[in-house]
């Protein structure tokens, strides 16, 4: 008889499974989520246009509207190419699954986003984590000479990181990018809280990726993000995607959601101003270290994380728990920025689960 421990890979028995939790009851602060609704015209809009969307046929596998809408929505670069995933993890493994030659290495800096690494091992590359300095910066140095030691092929820097909230320097970025030896994906989820990219700096690096989704802005549950890169490196890429990766109801409801991207961007700006408000609460909270964020979450220190983790959610809200994560996310916790209630609530159960 076949036995799963003879046939599965070693590393991927190994692997634990990228756990989400039960959040039904809770107040949801534990997944970067926009917590606003779309407007009522917009989902009526919406509404008309799933009744009228043909799900018996494939999708467009090219996404021509979509595509179109992005580029105008987004300042794509009119001389650079797009390539969509079914959310950014897609992307993520569509670069890897392209440059793992037997031996190659992916580097991404510690702590950052997890699925780097697990997508390291899911297409067998060799996995090379460089912890961040202090505050969380990177440590240049560190990184450079990683470079040197492993020749990465493939590089991930999330520009603000998760779960740390900040923004590398864009100086030791770019010192990063012109001494990889491969490819570097500068990976902009968090990009429409933050007012700085790389995307107008794509020409000036031959090896440069830049991937963002849609999934931070208020459309998680779509799955939808983008690589935006030179012809050469796309074009590769491209034979990689599934066909249909990007389902009907997908193509037609971001495109016309992004028609009125102004809605999308206020609700960006509200969140903004909520995340001050919430860092200055939680700074003015009795033993607990806040750090600052550029992104649409905070991640803050407390004397300890599994117990503050656990009354809180015992208290009816849900956030994410890093303790364990990684060391230098010793006691730390997470919590997504939320409305003004979901914030208060957030505040007052943890202020009594201290
Ligand atoms: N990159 C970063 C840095 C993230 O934090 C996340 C989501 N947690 C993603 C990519 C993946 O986003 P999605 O697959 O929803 O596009």
């Amino acid at each position: 008889m076949p036995q799963p421990q003879n046939i599965i890979r070693d590393e991927i028995l190994a692997l634990s499974a990228y756990h989400v939790p039960d959040s039904r009851g809770l107040i949801k602060l534990d997944a970067m989520e926009n917590p606003y609704h779309l407007p009522p015209e917009l989902r009526q809009e919406i509404a008309q246009l799933t009744a009228t969307t043909e799900i018996n046929r494939y999708p467009d596998p090219a996404a021509t509207g979509l595509k179109a809408q992005l580029r105008k929505a987004m300042d794509i670069p009119t001389d650079m190419d797009l390539m969509l995933g079914n959310g950014s993890d897609e992307l993520i493994q569509i670069v890897a699954m392209a440059v793992a030659k037997p031996g190659a290495a992916l580097l991404a800096v510690e702590p950052s986003f997890v699925m780097y690494r697990m997508i390291a091992t899911f297409v067998g590359m060799r996995y090379v984590g460089v912890p961040l300095g202090a505050d969380f910066k990177l440590d240049l140095d560190a990184v450079l000479q990683a470079i040197a030691t492993h020749q990465p092929a493939l590089i991930f820097l999330a520009y603000p990181n998760n779960p740390t909230g900040n923004l590398f320097d864009a100086e030791d970025v770019s010192r990063i990018i012109k001494a990889a030896p491969g490819l570097v994906v500068v990976d902009e989820a968090y990009h429409a809280f933050a007012g700085t990219s790389f995307m107008g700096r794509l020409h000036e690096f031959p090896n440069l990726l830049l991937m963002r989704t849609l999934s931070k802005i208020g459309l998680a549950g779509l799955r939808l993000g983008f690589l935006v890169g030179r012809a050469e490196w796309i074009g590769q890429l491209e034979k990689l995607r599934l066909p249909y990766n990007i389902n009907v109801l997908t193509q037609a409801v971001a495109q016309t959601v992004l028609e009125h991207g102004d809605v999308l961007n206020a609700q960006a700006e509200s969140i903004k101003v909520q995340r001050a408000v919430l860092l200055q609460a939680l700074r003015g909270m009795g033993g607990i270290t806040a750090f600052p964020s550029d992104a649409n979450f905070i991640l803050f220190r407390v004397g300890d994380a599994n117990g503050v983790f656990a009354e809180l959610k015992r208290r009816g809200v849900l956030i994410k728990n890093l303790n364990g994560g990684h060391p230098l996310l010793t006691n730390c916790l997470r919590v997504t920025v939320g409305t003004a209630e979901e914030n208060e609530k957030f505040l007052q159960a943890l202020s009594n689960s201290k």
